[in-house]
């Protein structure tokens, strides 16, 4: 049923081997898949022809575990010249993510790479961004409001907004629920408001359809109409996860949306992409419809 269908993969994410793999999904991933470059190749075969790699980095976390473990009898300065190492470590860290991000699209033509950023690595963002636009072939800008802890109308944020225009790459945010159940609060699609309407530009992509705060979402793209987008990874799945949409309410959804501004996508490994794909290709909607879901849309905002 797939191979009638040109299918692009908008929300993947891959590692260097599946401990790794794993240990990034803390216990989460339900598809019994691990994430790594071969898995998914074989996954996809010769019915996703690409797949964008949005890996991130989780710099705050990483960074508040070393923070924690300083000692405690430090004076106030050296507390912050202790911090500023530490950040400074774990922007490299990100650096160096997404450089093997980059290494592995410029491998596997199926797959492309976007370029990662955290507002803790503060103007490193901007270099980082202008270093992997310049050197490696990056398509599009992956954030993670949630993992991150910070808000998308976070004033750090602004400077990557407005390259991003400048450069005419997407960006794309995770939106919806998140398992850390503290940090749902940052990417409600409500967040994203402020940004919207302080860029008119800005190719914005909400990952999951915003999960579990669906009306949100629609409110949203009812006010925005000119460049808002969404992936529906997470929300229409085959796997059995939390906030899911029935059948008929994601149709209903996503129609309402616009079709046109909805893409395919998986979150693999969290999910299974090729079982993904065959749960949107089984909805009641048109060969039109798909087509649009499946990569008219992603090839639109790629420009592929
Ligand atoms: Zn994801």
């Amino acid at each position: 049923m797939l191979e009638e269908f040109e299918i692009i993969d908008m929300h993947v994410h891959t590692y260097p081997n599946s401990k790794i793999g794993l240990q990034a999904m803390q216990g989460t991933g339900v598809s019994g898949m691990t994430g790594t470059i071969e898995e998914l190749l074989q996954n996809m075969g010769n019915i996703i022809s690409k797949a964008i790699q949005v890996n991130m980095t989780p710099v705050r976390e990483m960074a508040d575990a070393a923070l924690k473990k300083l000692p405690k009898n430090l004076t106030p300065a050296e507390n912050k010249e202790e911090e500023k190492k530490i950040i400074e470590k774990m922007t490299g860290r990100n650096i160096r993510r997404n450089d093997w991000t980059c290494d592995m699209a410029d491998k596997h033509e199926q797959l492309i790479a976007y370029v990662s950023l955290d507002p803790l690595c503060g103007s490193a963002m901007i270099t980082e961004l202008l270093d992997k636009v310049k050197n490696r072939n990056v398509k599009g800008i992956k954030l993670h409001p949630g993992n991150g802890r910070f808000f998308p109308y976070d004033k750090r944020m602004w400077p990557v907004y407005e390259k991003a225009i400048e450069l005419k790459l997407p960006i794309i945010t995770h939106s919806g629920a998140f398992f850390t159940p503290d940090n749902i609060q940052y990417t409600q699609p409500k967040h994203f408001t402020e940004v919207l309407e302080t860029f008119d530009d800005l190719t914005l992509v909400l990952a999951h359809l915003g999960i579990g705060f669906y009306e949100e979402s629609r409110a949203l793209a009812k006010k925005f109409d000119n460049n808002l987008y969404f992936d529906c990874s997470r929300a229409i799945s085959s796997g059995k996860m939390w906030g899911i949409l029935k059948d008929d309410q994601a149709i209903e959804l996503i129609r309402d949306i616009g079709v046109e501004r909805v893409m395919w996508s998986s979150d693999y490994p969290w999910c299974n992409p090729t079982k993904d794909a065959q749960k949107v290709a089984s909805l009641n909607f048109t060969n039109e419809e798909k087509n649009m879901l499946f990569a008219d849309n992603a090839k639109n905002i790629l420009k592929i």
